[in-house]
């Protein structure tokens, strides 16, 4: 009897060897409901044999195969294995959960058929000059039914409101639903909106003259039109009859992004994929990329596993972005998959960004990336902000703001221009402390502070959730003066509202955005012009145009400076480029002021330059020199558990075999995690470095065995290959 080996979501390495009953047929890539213990759960074919190893009475049969949904491709598969290799994750594991959740249900999946719309004799005899002007969507959509009929989604690309209008024309009897199909949309209609740039254009064509796969670094500083160079190409791609990925940051997934593409490829299907989306959304977006119908796919990390039969274009916007790599289950990195399915379909792959990761920017001067740059803005009269320190060292600080920031927004309230405040801490203070006995609000289940948020009288953990009311006096001691200690969002809100106390201040941070839609809501405020300060923490770092926006303060970003964390210099210099790039967008000359107590930083001074090749270059030295990537490849094992010894001697037998197995490796030793202890967790490390990928992997694929070996039962452990966080 036929035998299928089954992908299933438990960890374990292997596939599972399942009878096939003779009435029964499947295909690779198909779904299937197999039993699994007691239960019956949903695995994945990934191969048909004709017999099994195992002897016939020890296997169990299909109890149904699935053929709601066509099958996976075997591309996407062999994309999934890849990642499994890689990360050393469990192959069931990894392609569950690439899975949109309602494909990794039992529950049947009801796909809505597509409706196509055409005019009925009436509506074909409707003389459109008796149809009022004004209503342009009827005009619109009657024109556009006269070549030909229209399926609902693309009725719906013509306007927000067609569906409304199309309601109507249906009880006015000019508009029917009709089986004949729309014609495949072989042209596609393309909004021009500006003329290339000389060094657009010239990245254009390095990229569309192109055959088979390349990857591009697209370096260009904040506002040279990086976007309107992914339109060009997403063009090009569209023409040949392809589909186009384009991957964004978590954070940057608007509608306003969604729209402005659609406005720029009206009648191209768009669907984006996000984790804001219901699973039933989800799962009808997948099967419309997976038929090819959908040419444009829109998508933060998970849209990279996405099904893509006509795939002609990869992009990846702002690819130093760290939300690009799970921190959980399968700890992939969106951008290095990305790469490797570009690599596997043989098409090209642009990743964009005004401050290059490290790793990218390395490969890029190593030729194995080719580099294309823009270096001016595009707007002609937009000029590049002036940036200047301002030297906090030797003057008093009133609630972190210094006289000369002070001035500067003073300056801008007369001009009625708006200025943005950027501190990358929410919460009133870090913490609270007791003037008498020097207490410190700790979380009593992590290693961090309890952050005061005075608006609603709380402490909160950042990183676990827990809250209490504020103590009106020190747990300690008794003593009632208790004081915040460093500055947050709420504070600096509170400071400028009492210092300027007729300005709008509007604070944009996790807290004031929770609820859906208050974002959207904010922006709007902000470009009608509502609002004269802003104060915000990263959020508002990232992808928005504010033409009014002059004035852009940064408090306090010396942390970073001189923390464990090698990356975080990195990141550091992403979000200042990042934030100052929001000022002078427009027309006016835009100023950034950074108070900071080390002025003379390399990184101050190539921020005031807006060199970031000097920058990128100092940190390359130091990263050769301390042995850190990209010169090496690195992997983090991790382990957390409930009690602190059994964690350190997991990771210390994980230790001593690591050593025993290779030389080909440096083997660090067993550290605390830079947050000791989480949720009543205690955490530690062990870091594996190795100067080639290759020597890695040979080394993980003996570890990873032995680690299994290892007795852990009551602690969780994880392998992090390119770790970004310590
Ligand atoms: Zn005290
Ligand atoms: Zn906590």
């Amino acid at each position: 009897m036929p035998v299928v080996l089954v992908a299933i979501d438990v960890p374990l390495s292997t596939l599972f060897d399942y009878l096939l009953g003779v009435d029964l047929v499947a295909e690779v890539g198909q779904r299937v409901l197999v039993p699994f213990g007691r239960k019956q759960v949903i695995g994945i074919v990934m191969e048909l044999a004709e017999s099994s190893e195992l002897a016939t009475e020890r296997i169990k049969s299909v109890v149904q195969v699935l053929d709601g949904v066509p099958p996976l491709p075997a591309e996407l598969l062999t994309l999934l294995r890849f990642c499994s290799d890689y990360y050393h994750y469990p192959l069931g594991m990894t392609v569950m959960s690439a899975l949109p959740a309602r494909l990794r249900a039992q529950e049947p999946i009801m796909i809505r058929q597509e409706i196509n719309f055409g005019l009925t004799a009436a509506g074909r005899a409707l003389d459109l000059a008796t149809l009022p002007k004004r209503r342009v969507i009827q005009h619109r959509i009657l024109q556009a039914l006269h070549t030909n009929a229209l399926s609902g989604i693309q009725i719906r690309t013509l306007s927000a409101s067609a569906p409304a209008n199309l309601k109507v024309m249906i009880e006015q009897g000019w508009v029917e639903s009709t089986t004949i199909p729309p014609p495949a949309a072989a042209a596609h209609t393309f909004n021009v909106v500006h003329t290339p740039t000389a060094a657009q254009q010239q990245a254009i064509e390095a990229v569309t003259q192109t055959q088979g796969y390349r990857c591009f670094l697209l370096h260009g500083i904040t506002g040279s039109g990086k976007t309107e160079v992914y339109v060009h190409l997403m063009n090009h791609a569209l023409q040949q009859g392809k589909q186009v990925l384009l991957l964004v940051p978590e954070i940057n997934l608007t509608p306003q992004l969604e729209n402005y593409f659609r406005s720029r490829f009206p009648d191209a299907e768009l669907v984006s994929l996000h984790s804001g989306m219901s699973d039933s959304e989800r799962v009808g977006k997948w099967l419309r990329a997976q038929s090819g119908q959908a040419r444009i796919v829109l998508g933060t990390r998970l849209a990279v596993f996405t099904p893509l039969p006509k795939l002609g274009l990869i992009l990846v916007d702002e690819e130093h972005d760290s939300s690009f790599k799970q921190q959980d289950g399968l700890r992939y990195s969106a951008r290095d998959v990305a790469i490797s399915r570009a690599n596997q379909r043989s098409v090209p792959i642009v990743l964009g960004s005004a401050t290059p990761s490290l790793e990218s920017y390395y490969n890029a001067q190593n030729g194995r990336y080719q580099l294309l740059k823009l270096t001016q803005r595009a707007a002609e009269q937009a000029q590049l902000p002036q940036v200047r320190c301002i030297n906090t060292s030797n003057i008093p600080l009133q609630e972190g703001l210094s006289p000369a920031m002070l001035a500067a927004l003073a300056e801008r309230l007369q001009r009625k221009e708006q200025s943005l405040i950027f501190i990358n801490r929410r919460g009133y203070a870090p913490v609270l402390m007791c003037t008498a006995c020097g207490w410190l609000s700790g979380c009593p289940d992590c290693a961090g502070k309890l952050v005061l948020h005075l608006k609603d009288r709380r402490l909160r953990c950042h990183h676990c959730g827990h809250q209490e009311r504020v103590p009106h006096a020190c747990p300690s001691c008794g003593n009632t003066d208790l004081q915040p200690v460093g500055i947050g969002t709420q504070r600096v809100e509170e400071a400028l509202q009492t210092h300027f106390p007729d300005a709008r201040i509007l604070r944009v941070d996790r807290d004031s955005t929770r609820n859906k839609g208050s974002w959207l809501k904010m922006r709007q405020q902000i470009q009608d012009d509502a609002v004269d300060i802003l104060v915000g923490t990263q959020i508002l770092a990232k992808g928005h145009d504010f033409p009014n926006l002059t004035l852009v303060g940064v408090l306090n970003p010396d942390g970073a400076l001189y923390s464990a964390d090698f990356r975080a210099s990195e990141k550091l210099f992403a979000q200042l480029a990042q934030v100052a790039g929001r000022a002078g967008r427009a027309d006016k000359p835009g100023e950034v002021l950074l108070q900071t107590a080390f002025p003379d930083h390399p990184i101050f001074r190539a921020l005031r330059a807006h060199d970031y090749d000097a920058w990128a270059q100092v940190l390359l030295t130091e990263r050769e020199q301390a042995g850190f990537p990209p010169y090496v490849f690195q992997v983090l094992l991790r382990a957390e558990g409930k009690q602190e010894n059994e964690v350190y001697t997991f990771l210390k037998c994980a230790r001593e075999a690591a050593v025993k197995l290779s030389n080909s490796v440096e083997v660090y030793g067993v550290v605390a995690a830079t947050m000791a202890k989480r949720a009543n967790h205690f955490r530690a490390q062990l870091l594996v470095q190795s100067a080639t990928r290759k020597d890695l992997q040979q080394f993980l694929r003996a570890w990873r065995p032995l680690l299994e070996g290892l007795p852990a039962q009551k602690l969780r452990w994880s392998l992090d290959i390119d770790p970004l966080d310590f």
